[in-house]
């Protein structure tokens, strides 16, 4: 279709740079993704399915379901023919793009991001629905080797076992692996902590798996290719989370009335800070992870980590509003500068919505390096020789 004539100026075409394409046809807000960039599709407005990768001169839209080279992002943006796009690459014509193929093009992408939203959704349900299942088949964890476990890491509580936190003696750690999809890794006994929301609803449970004979210890967790490790030598995780965690929190002790939250990552990190006896009366819940304390963080260009809350991020954790007091734990063994921008865009979303003219939010850091629960274990230990 393109002829012999087309030659010299299809190679001409192929030799422009993609980004050099994309920069022509007014693609905008692309960031860099390792290899990639990546950003709103410029047909279906698609957020982050979108991208190019410049060293192989390609782009790809999951969302429309295209994709190609240059000219065939000049064909896919204008809505338009090879000979059109070559006329528009090295060129002649001036092509604007055909408007009910743009128009067609819209209501199928549109379509097929609906259908990505109501997939997304049922998935959603369907892990809301597995995390309640397993927190209703859970006993209460007193008693049981769950306080146990968390004793030989040096916490208790002194008002009462949290009913938040209870037992499973024999759980499946289910986890996908390809080519096998969603199957259980190993069982054994698991701490299930109740992931609560704003309205006090369980989206979501926090499971520990833990080793019997090595006390306070998690569990070694062995893949079903009787691996140890992920490909970057990382120790599979003995802990994870069902359900929907977003904007829910572990709640070690009762809100209370004193108004102080006092807030760290973990189970173990929180439940130190609570042993150690210091805010009697505050009330101390974990947040799951730094991602769920810190909610979206805004991007700013040049900036890794903005420590700016995206107050667009709706579903967001914040503290009930009769907290007037909110103290985040750094854990000292993480990066520093990620985890430091993390808390503060939590504290910010937290102040910006307090009612509180007053609301004071700060960090405890844990020493350098160090991890609260591992102190906390250090002085128990000491403590017991003393
Ligand atoms: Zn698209």
């Amino acid at each position: 279709m393109t002829g012999l004539a087309d030659d010299g100026r299809r190679h001409e075409a192929k030799a422009i740079p993609i980004m050099e394409v994309a920069a022509r046809l007014g693609i905008e807000g692309l960031r860099r993704a390792g290899l990639e960039f990546e950003g709103p599709c410029p047909v279906c407005g698609g957020r982050d399915r979108f991208s190019i990768n410049p060293n192989r001169g390609l782009f790809n839209c999951r969302i429309c379901d295209d994709g190609g080279d240059g000219l065939k992002l000049v064909q896919f943006v204008l809505a338009c023919d090879f000979v059109k796009a070559l006329d528009y690459l090295v060129g002649k014509a001036d092509v604007a793009p055909d408007p009910a193929v743009v128009a067609r093009r819209k209501a199928k992408a549109e379509a097929a991001e609906r259908q990505r939203r109501e997939a997304e959704e049922a998935a959603r349900a369907r892990a809301i629905r597995d995390a309640r299942e397993i927190w209703h088949a859970a006993l209460t964890g007193e008693g049981t080797p769950a306080e146990e476990y968390l004793a030989a890491r040096g916490v208790w509580f002194p008002n009462g076992w949290p009913p938040t936190l209870r037992f499973l003696p024999d759980h499946p750690y289910m986890k996908f692996w390809p080519g096998r999809g969603t199957v259980a890794w190993m069982r054994g006994p698991c701490m299930i902590a109740a992931g609560q929301n704003a309205q006090g609803r369980i989206t979501a449970v926090h499971q520990t798996w833990f080793d019997l004979e090595r006390p306070g210890r998690k569990a070694q967790i062995i893949a079903p290719d009787g691996s140890l490790s992920d490909a970057k030598g990382k120790a599979w995780p003995a802990k994870m989370v069902r359900g929907s965690k977003k904007g829910c929190a572990i709640r070690l002790t009762p809100l209370g009335t004193s108004g102080v939250m006092i807030m760290g990552e973990g189970i173990e990190t929180t439940g130190s800070a609570l042993a150690e006896g210091i805010r009697p009366a505050a009330a101390f819940w974990a947040g799951i992870d730094l991602g769920n304390m810190s909610g979206r963080m805004l991007k700013v260009p040049g900036i890794r980590w903005s420590g700016q809350p995206d107050l667009e991020d709706a579903d967001a954790w914040r503290p009930p509003e009769c907290i007037s007091q909110l103290v985040f734990i750094q854990d000292g063994d993480s990066h520093p500068k990620a985890t430091r921008a993390k808390l503060l865009s939590g504290l910010e979303r937290a102040a910006h919505y307090s009612p509180h003219p007053d609301f004071k939010g700060w960090i405890a850091a844990a020493a350098e390096g160090a991890d609260l629960n591992d102190m906390r274990m250090k002085e128990v230990k000491n403590a017991g020789t003393a």
